[in-house]
C-alpha cells in the first residue's frame, strides 16, 4: 500500500452507493469486505421512486454526476447481465414564477456544458407533455429528456452478483459498531475486519458511523413519504413531472400516479397536515385530479445532508483512510455509478473525472445558495 492508493478496502453498508463501490473497486483489482447490518438493498435505496435522470435544475454538480451515471446504466446489462428496467419518461421541471424562467434560462448554457439536454418550452408544450396538468398559473417548462424509471432492485442485484463473481466479500446481518480509520480497523457485531482502507456508505446512517471514528458527517435520516392515486385513465406516457415552486412532483407507476412533496411527515397531527398538503397542492396544480383518491404508497428515511448535495470524499491527516459516499438527499439512485467510479479513483490514488469540491464537507463553510436550502430538486 502506498500513501495514496489502497489494496484493500471495508465498506460499510449495503444499498446501491455500497454496491456500486463495491462492483467499481473490485473491477479495478482492489480486495472489498462490504459489511451490512441487514440485508443488501434494505435501506433508503428500497424506498426510491425508482426514477433516474440528469438534470438538477440549480445543481450543475449534481447533474454531472448523474449524467455520467446514466452513461454507465445504458452499458449496465451489458455489464453485468441484469436488465436495469430503463424506460425513457422525460423530466418536466414546471414554472409558475418569471424568475425561475430566467434563472433556469440563464443556467441552461453550463448544464449542457456537463451533458445535460435541456431546453425551455412554453406553456402549450408543457400541458401537451402533460395533460393532466392545469395550465392556469403555469409560465413555461424546463424539459429534458433525459429521465427514466428504472428497477432499483435489478441495478442492486447487478452490482452484487458481479462484484461477487470479482471476488468481493458481501456480509450481511452484521452491524458496524465501531471504527478506527486510523488503523483500518472495523468492530462489528461479528468480530473484528482490518484493511487498508475503509468506505462509509451507510446512507442516512452515516452521520452516525462517522462519528464512530471521530469525523464530522453531517448526514441524518429524515422521514419521507410518497403517496399514490387510485388508478388513472390514460395510455400515454406522462414523464416525471415536478413544480419548482412547490416541490410536488408526480410520476406515473402502473395505472397510478405517485406523488412526492417536500416537508417531513413525521407523526400524528404533523402527518395529517403534510397528507392535507399534498391534496390541495395536487388539485392546485392538476385541476382533473380534484376528486382522485390518495394513499400513502410507502414511508422511509431520507438521506439527507446539509444544502442537499452528498459528501463524497476522503478525511484529512490521519482520517485519510476514511472515505465515504453519503448524504445523497433523494439523489442516490442518478448518482450511484458515478459515486462508486469516484470512490474507486480515490483508492488507487487518481485523480477523479469530477471536481468534489462541490461534494466536500468544507464546502459549509460556504454561504448556501437559500434556494439550495429551501427547495431540494
Ligand atoms: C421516498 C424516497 C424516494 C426516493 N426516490 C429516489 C429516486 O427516485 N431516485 C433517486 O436517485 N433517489 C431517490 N431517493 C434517494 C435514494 O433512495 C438514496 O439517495 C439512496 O438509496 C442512498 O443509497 P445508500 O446506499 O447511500 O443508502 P442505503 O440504501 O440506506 O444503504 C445504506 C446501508 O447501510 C446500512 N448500514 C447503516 N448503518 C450500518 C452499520 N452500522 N453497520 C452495517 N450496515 C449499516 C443500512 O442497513 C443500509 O442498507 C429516494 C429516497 C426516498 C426516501
Amino acid at each position: 500500500m502506498s500513501e495514496d492508493s489502497y489494496s484493500s478496502i471495508i465498506i460499510i453498508g449495503g444499498g446501491v452507493i455500497g454496491l456500486s463501490a463495491a462492483f467499481y473497486c473490485a473491477q479495478a483489482g482492489i480486495e472489498v469486505t462490504l459489511i451490512e447490518q441487514s440485508d443488501l438493498g434494505s435501506g433508503t435505496s428500497a424506498q426510491t421512486a425508482r426514477v433516474v435522470r440528469g438534470y438538477f435544475p440549480r445543481r450543475v454538480a449534481d447533474s454531472e454526476l448523474a449524467v455520467g451515471s446514466l452513461a454507465e446504466y445504458r452499458g449496465f446489462a451489458a455489464e453485468t447481465g441484469v436488465d436495469p428496467e430503463l424506460e425513457q419518461t422525460g423530466f418536466l421541471v414546471v414554472l409558475t414564477r418569471g424568475e425561475d424562467v430566467e434563472t433556469l434560462g440563464r443556467e441552461l448554457d453550463a448544464q449542457r456544458a456537463v451533458g445535460v439536454e435541456a431546453e425551455l418550452i412554453t406553456a402549450a408544450q408543457v400541458c401537451q407533455r402533460n395533460p393532466f396538468l392545469d395550465p392556469a398559473d403555469i409560465v413555461a417548462a424546463v424539459w429534458s429528456p433525459q429521465a427514466f424509471s428504472c428497477n432499483p432492485q435489478a441495478i442492486m442485484h447487478g452490482y452484487a452478483e458481479t462484484a461477487q463473481r470479482r471476488g468481493v466479500r458481501l456480509l450481511t446481518g452484521m452491524e458496524v459498531i465501531g471504527v478506527d480509520a486510523v488503523r483500518g480497523r472495523v468492530a462489528t457485531t461479528n468480530g473484528d475486519y482490518v484493511a487498508d482502507a475503509i468506505v462509509c456508505a451507510a446512507g442516512p446512517w452515516s452521520g452516525r458511523v462517522a462519528a464512530m471514528t471521530g469525523v464530522s458527517l453531517p448526514v441524518t435520516p429524515q422521514p419521507s413519504e410518497l403517496m399514490t392515486t387510485g388508478p388513472i385513465a390514460t395510455d400515454m406516457t406522462l414523464p416525471f413531472t415536478l413544480h419548482l415552486s412547490s416541490a410536488l412532483r408526480v410520476r406515473r407507476l402502473g395505472d397510478a400516479l405517485l406523488i412526492g412533496l417536500e416537508g417531513i411527515p413525521k407523526g400524528g397531527d404533523q402527518r395529517a397536515l403534510w397528507h392535507r398538503a399534498v391534496a390541495e397542492e395536487l388539485t392546485k396544480r392538476y385541476a382533473r385530479l380534484r376528486d382522485v383518491e390518495l394513499h400513502t404508497a410507502w414511508t422511509g428515511s431520507l438521506d439527507v445532508a446539509p444544502q442537499r448535495t452528498a459528501f463524497i470524499g476522503q478525511g484529512s491527516g490521519s482520517h485519510r483512510r476514511f472515505l465515504y459516499a453519503a448524504g445523497f438527499s433523494g439523489r442516490g439512485l442518478c448518482q450511484a455509478p458515478m459515486a462508486g467510479q469516484i470512490i474507486r479513483d480515490l483508492c488507487l490514488g487518481q485523480q477523479p473525472a469530477v471536481d468534489l469540491k462541490a461534494f466536500s464537507p468544507i464546502r459549509l463553510d460556504a454561504e448556501p445558495h437559500p434556494a439550495a436550502k429551501r427547495l431540494p430538486t
